[in-house]
């Protein structure tokens, strides 16, 4: 099984490349925050306690994203694969996620970091917020928190990955097609 972690901060370009990877690769992908904007959407109880902590920019609690991902994969057991964006965010949600994959024996191929400057995740998100629909791309002072959030709890989880010698670096800057070629680039190496 190829299991990809797409990983890298708010405005790097994960959901776009993760729809290329998905149809090249036959992934299944888990986006951990279109699962809880769905959830938002149909107003369940976890979609209603997720939107206090997302509409602030905050990480929803480890407990409740681990939750969402255990099922996920579960259900999924037998696919070609598994692409994670979004997920894990924190080193406690990467060590669980080891844990399931490897009691599954479907352990993570590679942990593919997209690499984009701060000025220019500003401009992104802040082009995203006339598109989107989102509230936490609405509101500069959102957005900054998102990325200060990504910088102090989401960018250890690569030290993670990288002792276990699967990090792989990609300059995120560049054309849609030309980032997806270096990251095939890199997942052809694991498969
Ligand atoms: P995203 O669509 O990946 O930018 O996620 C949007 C929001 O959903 C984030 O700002 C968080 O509030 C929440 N979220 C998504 N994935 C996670 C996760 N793995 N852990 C905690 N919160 C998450």
């Amino acid at each position: 099984m190829l299991n990809v972690i797409l990983f890298g901060p708010p405005g790097a370009g994960k959901g776009t490349q993760s729809q290329n990877i998905i149809k090249k690769y036959e992934l299944v992908h888990f986006s951990t925050g279109d699962i809880l904007r769905a959830e938002i959407a149909a107003q369940t109880n976890l979609g209603i306690i997720a939107k206090l902590y997302m509409d602030k920019g905050e990480l929803v609690p480890d407990e409740v994203a681990i939750g969402m991902i255990k099922a996920k994969i579960l259900a999924n057991r037998n696919a070609k694969g598994l692409i994670f964006d979004g997920f894990p965010r924190t080193v406690t949600q990467a060590k669980e996620l080891d844990k399931m994959l490897e009691s599954e024996k479907i352990p993570v191929s590679i942990m593919i970091a997209l690499d984009v400057e701060h000025n220019e995740l500003v401009t992104r998100l802040n082009g995203r917020a006339f598109e989107s629909d989102r509230v936490d791309d609405k509101d500069i002072k959102i957005i900054e928190n998102r990325l200060e959030i990504y910088r102090k709890t989401t960018f250890p989880v690569i030290d993670f990955y990288k002792n276990q010698g699967k990090f792989k670096l990609i300059d995120g800057i560049g054309t849609i097609d030309t980032i997806f070629s270096r990251i095939c680039a890199e997942i052809d190496k694991v498969i």
